[in-house]
């Protein structure tokens, strides 16, 4: 056992020497080749080092850098709307998040649709749903929930399997704006999952300087590429910007179906300007 600690302290040892002589070691690379249009050379020996993020030791688990917004245990990153709109069956005058949490997930429930307490801009989101199981309702009324992009631009999520509805209100879809490229959804019951990358729309006082874009994969599958949005989500009515913070809440929706979510987490980033 003696033995065995001496051997493990040694190979820590050796470890952290190696890993300080690699910090140390010379920089890598040149300064006499061509500049790109960046401005650094190629192979640049001063172009700044790429930061070490650690990934998950599964695909779809937060990496290190990631911010986890829902574990499965509870929803302490999440609040509620204060007072549920009048559709809505019950009333939460305290602004908690009263999705039922069991199992590793989160369920919603006639209480509202729920926000993230913190903002958020530019990012790259992962989040895993579910729809009921089995299934009920048909086109709109099935499995529909959704995830809005700074509380305003949908993502819809919806029980799209062998269910038809308007093809810019399916799963995947900038919803009222464009359609997934494909129908990846699974069968009602597995769980989907959304890898998004949003680029958060850029205003100059009250003008646009640019609008929001959003690359979504479904299951794996690219069925959003840079797509433009053309403004905050409407339901039969064409969409208008109006200026707002550059970082703002995410929202899950309750659309009266008891859509489960799990593995949400979060990486803020800050996209170049197109
Ligand atoms: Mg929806």
């Amino acid at each position: 056992m003696m033995k065995q600690t001496s051997s493990l302290l040694i190979a820590l040892l050796v470890a952290g020497i190696s890993h300080a002589a690699e910090n140390k070691s010379p920089a890598v690379g040149y300064s006499d080749t061509p500049k790109l249009p960046s401005g650094w050379r190629v192979h640049d020996i001063d172009r700044p080092q790429p930061i070490a993020v650690t990934p998950g030791s599964q695909v779809g688990e937060a990496p290190s850098d990631a911010i986890v917004l829902f574990n499965g245990t509870d929803l302490s990153k999440w609040a509620g709307v204060k007072q549920a709109d009048a559709k809505k069956k019950k009333y939460n005058p305290d602004g908690l998040a009263l999705w039922k949490v069991e199992k590793g997930y989160m369920e919603c429930t006639p209480f509202g649709d729920i926000y993230t307490k913190d903002d958020f801009g530019d990012c790259q989101l992962h989040i895993e749903w579910q729809s009921e199981n089995p299934p009920k309702g048909d086109s709109q009324g099935r499995g529909n929930s959704g995830i809005f992009l700074m509380g305003l631009y949908e993502i819809q999520v919806l029980d799209c399997y062998e269910n038809r509805t308007y093809a810019d209100g399916s799963a995947g879809s900038v919803y009222g704006q464009n359609p997934p490229m494909v129908n990846a959804c699974r069968k009602p019951g597995e769980w989907q999952v959304y890898d998004i990358v949003f680029q958060a729309p850029r205003f100059a006082g009250d003008k646009l300087v640019s609008p929001a874009y959003v690359t979504v994969f479904f299951n794996g599958i690219l069925v959003q590429y840079k797509t433009e949005i053309l403004g905050p989500t409407m339901n039969k009515m064409l969409p208008h910007y109006k200026p707002h913070a550059a970082k703002l809440p995410i929202k899950l929706q309750d659309h009266n179906n008891p859509t489960r979510f799990r593995n949400i987490w979060i990486r803020e980033l800050e996209l170049a300007n197109p």
